[in-house]
């Protein structure tokens, strides 16, 4: 292959993905640009967002974003994991206080662009789950 065909594929792959960016369901309704109730943040730090999550199969399902187009929680820097951590457990001990039930936070997250393995967006973010149930428990019982 000659070298203008690889930087021909470089552009449109580069082109692609920021396409891909600007299409990104999560950084529209980060910047406001959503009406849907599902896209309203219940809570934000300086960095993170928190949003009810669409089709959550329980009262209190929720998602905590970054505002950055991160792929996974894996790329948050330093500072913004300290912001993470502290946004987490306040949700937590709010979302337990509030339904009175145990709290389980979680991310299945891609590891590469555009692909339906994890959550099937490519944006990172962490659920934050009530449950009926003590998790450690039940997969020791199984
Ligand atoms: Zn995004
Ligand atoms: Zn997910």
């Amino acid at each position: 292959m000659i070298i203008s065909e690889k930087l021909k594929i470089a552009n449109e792959v580069v082109m692609y993905k920021m396409v891909t960016k600007t299409s990104c369901k999560y950084c529209n309704f980060i910047k406001g640009n959503s009406s849907l109730v599902f896209d309203k943040f219940i809570d934000e730090t300086t960095n993170f967002v928190v949003v009810p999550s669409m089709g959550s199969l329980v009262p209190g399902w929720q998602l905590i974003c970054p505002k950055k187009h991160y792929l996974n929680m894996t790329m948050l820097g330093q500072n913004d994991k300290e912001e993470f951590n502290a946004l987490l457990m306040r949700r937590v001990i709010a979302t337990r206080e509030l339904y009175k039930k145990q709290v389980i936070g979680f991310e299945h997250g891609a590891v590469t662009d555009n692909t339906l393995i994890g959550c099937g967006v490519d944006q990172a973010h962490v659920h934050v789950v009530p449950v009926e149930f003590d998790l450690l428990d039940s997969v020791q019982r199984i």
